[in-house]
């Protein structure tokens, strides 16, 4: 492991300040992505600024009656805190259904949606690998692919992102905000996460050196109506092979609002659109769920080990997509 410098930053200012002038440095939440890889020789950054002091650890209603959730806030607090539980029953869910108590109680909500993937070849640094070292390859593609992406992948990289907290977070139109040296800025969930094409190291579209402060969720009548399933290969303490945030509003029988997104399926967590789309105003029955899944997993490119994730994710969000509806009409 590489010899780094530490350091508590006190302001925002202060912190941005140190990352604008050294591009070496990295911002410190509650560590357990980050020194596991740098452990492990995949992260070296010659300086970290621990960010758990800032005051930037609240969750708040907004004017508009959203949520502003502190990019400092603990994944335990932001699973237990009433308006989240209340209003986002998924995102609550979400948090739950990841990692251990203890890791929830350090891990704070900018690094979750910054941590990185959990491909066996990134963080192998004996192997090749197009995210960590540009160009080497990706030796997933024709080895050990069982939980990579079936959407959105390239040839270049098909591993998946491994929030779960980002998955509730994309389907109700997350903003990540963020600073940096020359001010703040604002970036929707959807427009955070590049694409994979060519360049999977270059993973979000944050300016280098972005201080994340703050997620805000808008408003969101139908989110008090939400769930978050998720399917792993142990039934504790494992990421996602497959999981579904979801959202419903049903009206006479018909889909009258619906948020869908899925986890483990691509590099970013997908926003289920052309699913939505499939199924707004039509009746809320298994067959236009089927209909819906059918819908967005039409694009789907899976690989010969990944295969199984598209009857899994089709099974997964007819299942819960029913629940909603059965506890909508109850
Ligand atoms: C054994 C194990 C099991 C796990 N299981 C799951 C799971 O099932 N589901 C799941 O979703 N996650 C899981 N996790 C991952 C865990 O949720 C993440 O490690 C955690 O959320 C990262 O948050 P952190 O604050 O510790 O980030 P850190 O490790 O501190 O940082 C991660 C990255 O974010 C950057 N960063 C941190 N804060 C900021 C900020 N405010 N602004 C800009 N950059 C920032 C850091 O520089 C670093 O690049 C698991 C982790 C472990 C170790
Ligand atoms: S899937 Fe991506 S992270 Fe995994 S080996 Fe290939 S390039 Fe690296």
């Amino acid at each position: 492991m590489r010899e780094f410098e530490y350091q508590r930053a006190h302001d925002v200012p202060g912190a941005v300040a140190v990352l604008g002038a050294d591009p070496e440095a990295r911002f410190l939440g509650g560590g357990t992505n980050l020194v596991d890889l740098m452990k492990a020789g995949v992260e070296r950054p010659a300086r970290l600024v621990d960010v758990r002091e800032l005051p930037l650890d609240r969750v708040e209603r907004t004017a508009d009656g959203g949520l502003r959730i502190g990019a400092t806030v603990t994944n335990s607090d932001l699973a237990a805190h009433s308006e989240v539980r209340r209003g986002y029953p998924a995102l609550t869910q979400a948090v739950l259904a990841g990692a251990s108590g203890q890791l929830r109680n350090m891990a704070t909500v900018g690094g979750n949606l910054l941590q990185r993937t959990r491909c066996g070849y990134f963080t192998d640094v004996s192997k090749p690998c197009n995210k960590r070292v540009p160009g080497s390859g990706c030796p997933a593609v024709g080895g050990e692919h069982h939980n990579a992406a079936i959407l959105g992948a390239s040839e270049h990289c098909v591993a998946v992102h491994p929030s779960d907290m980002g998955v509730a977070l994309t389907a109700f139109d997350a903003v990540v905000e963020y600073e940096t040296a020359d001010g703040a800025g604002q970036l929707p969930l959807d427009d955070f996460y590049r694409p994979v094409g060519g360049t999977p190291h270059l993973e979000t579209t944050l300016p280098a050196g972005a201080l994340i402060t703050a997620v805000t969720l808008p408003p969101a009548p139908v989110a008090a109506r939400s769930r978050y399933r998720k399917v792993r290969e142990r039934a504790s303490y494992a990421f996602a092979i497959g999981s579904v945030a979801a959202a419903l509003d049903v009206r006479d029988g018909v889909v009258h609002d619906v948020r869908i997104a899925l986890g483990a399926v691509a590099s970013r967590p997908w926003r289920a659109r052309a699913a939505e789309r499939e199924l707004l105003g039509r009746p809320a029955d298994g067959a236009s769920f089927a209909a819906a899944a059918d819908a967005e997993l039409a694009a789907a490119s899976p690989l010969p080990h990944n295969a199984y994730k598209v009857p899994l994710m089709r099974n997964l969000v007819v299942a819960l997509l029913t629940e909603l509806e059965q506890e909508a009409t109850r």
